[in-house]
């Protein structure tokens, strides 16, 4: 590994007495007669003994060698990685609300619940859902608390043997995860060619024992499924409930509400389309929206408006329990919220169509170098399978490393998996035409490279402090610690 001076890890940096600051006396040594042996130490903590320069030269340049969207084109397909507007972080950190205890009486945190019934009522009007809930952590968890919403309904019905559901071949991970942690047998729908669900193949598999079908539209290969009507038309005659996974709703901003369309339940991901941060597992937000007729099952507690007017946190016997703690991952909704609200109706109305375009804009200048398996035009994403000559060896993930030395994140790769060389491109709408114009060079480029010298876009990246882990053995045993490190010979 080709590491700079400070590249190192804190602890190498140590020499013995050497030091970043000097603390006051000890106000409490005179009582430290009081403390039980056992909770005193009996050796100083091995710390790092370093300087405040390298402390700070070591960090500073720690945070460059991660790649954000704060600092290059991160075109993530299924991810909606957009650039996140800095009054969102501002309005989140106010001492007003970092400064909450979330045990506060009710009546002393009015403006607090109003927020986050404004949220809900924003969110209603975007997916056309009679009633949202903010609780749930992650898009995955919305897809588990919209299910247990379906399983509540059902089981509130009488309707006690409806214990599948259906989800497409096309479908994100999480979809067929949730179900069964919901307690479902998935059964799976094809897709003909053009990556939409196939409605005979549909019709073959709805019967009494289907309990809810969960689609994505535009689905994940960024088509728009045409055919939802019918859809709608054939899940509900069947008795069962159409859901919807709006963790990318980017695309429908101002084009379509799901409530309109037929879905009877859906979630969003506001760490997605609603430009809250997004990546590292957290903090994020998948609030879960329903139709008329199933307010009453979503989960405990929630947020509402009481007639005169205060706001109030409620729950009801007939609702799910609690699914997260507390009301959810309140300084995201502060963001999200404040995205809406600086965008307004007309704002928000322009998002969908120009992620639109930018997705397609690059479309067009790669489909003669790249394999675009499904023709276009596209929604807000589009997966390409792979270069179009293959005779070079040259894969997706070679591609995908390349790009990393232009200065690009990679796209989704080897997703969906439908295709064998997915690279699965999602531009989003906050980015600028010169940014998508060197986006596409660098493509086009990389395509040159690979017919001209295929080496250099195997042995990518040249650039990075790291270029070729080892996934499978990091994900497996990773080395998070000092420790760790000094026991493994590196
Ligand atoms: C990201 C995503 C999810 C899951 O969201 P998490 O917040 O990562 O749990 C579900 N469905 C689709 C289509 C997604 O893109």
């Amino acid at each position: 590994m080709n590491r700079k001076l400070y590249d190192k890890l804190i602890f190498e940096y140590s020499h013995p007495g050497r030091c970043g600051f000097s603390l006051p006396a000890n106000r409490y040594d005179r009582h430290i007669d009081e403390l039980p042996e056992s909770y005193r130490r009996s050796e100083t903590p091995a710390l790092p003994e370093v300087d405040e320069p390298t402390v700070v030269r070591h960090y500073t340049n720690s945070s460059t060698n991660n790649f954000g969207v704060d600092t290059g084109f991160y075109p993530l397909g299924s991810c909606t990685m957009k650039y996140n507007p800095k009054i969102n972080e501002q309005l989140a950190a106010s001492p007003s609300i970092a400064c909450l205890h979330p045990l506060q009486p009710t009546a002393t945190v009015q403006g607090v619940l109003e927020l986050y019934w404004q949220l809900q009522r924003a969110l209603c009007e975007i997916g056309g859902m009679a009633e949202f809930t903010l609780n749930p952590f992650a898009g995955a968890q919305g897809e588990l608390t919209g299910l247990l919403v379906i399983k509540a309904y059902h089981l509130s019905r009488q309707d006690a043997g409806r214990t599948t559901v259906l989800v497409p071949d096309s479908a994100h991970g999480t979809n067929p995860a949730s179900a069964a942690v919901a307690g479902f047998k998935i059964v799976e729908v094809a897709s003909p060619p053009d990556g939409t669900v196939d409605v005979d193949d549909l019709r073959s598999k709805l019967d009494g024992s289907v309990a809810a079908m969960m689609m994505t539209n535009p689905n994940t290969v960024g088509m728009f499924e045409k055919n939802i009507p019918q859809i709608a038309e054939l899940v509900h005659s069947a008795g069962a409930l159409l859901y919807y996974d709006g963790a990318n709703l980017n695309p429908m901003l101002g084009v379509a509400r799901p409530g309109d369309m037929g879905f009877d339940v859906m979630h969003v991901n506001l760490h997605k389309t609603f430009s809250t941060p997004h990546g590292g597992g957290g903090p994020g937000a998948g609030p879960v929206g329903v139709r008329k007729g199933l307010e009453m099952f979503l989960p405990n507690p929630r947020v509402m408006r009481l007639a005169d007017g205060r706001f109030d946190v409620v729950s009801t016997d007939s609702a799910l329990g609690r699914i997260s703690g507390w009301l959810g991952n309140f300084t995201v909704f502060v963001r999200a919220l404040a995205y809406i609200l600086t965008l307004g109706a007309d704002g928000v109305a322009k998002v969908g169509p120009l992620a639109t375009l930018n997705a397609n804009y690059i479309l067009n200048k790669l489909s003669d170098l790249y394999e675009l398996p499904i023709p276009g035009p596209c929604k807000h994403e589009f997966v390409f399978d792979g270069l179009k000559d293959k005779s070079t060896g040259v894969t997706t993930l070679n591609v995908a490393k390349r790009l990393l030395d232009f200065g690009f994140h990679a796209p989704t790769i080897y997703f969906p998996l439908l295709f064998h060389e997915s690279l699965m491109i999602e531009p989003t709408e906050t980015e600028s035409r010169e940014t998508l114009d060197s986006f596409i060079e660098a493509m086009r480029q990389i395509a040159r490279e690979a017919a001209e010298d295929p080496g250099l876009v195997k042995n990518a990246p040249h650039d990075t402090p790291v270029s070729h882990p080892d996934d499978t053995e990091a994900a497996l045993h990773p080395l998070t610690t000092w420790r760790d490190l000094c026991e493994t010979p590196m």
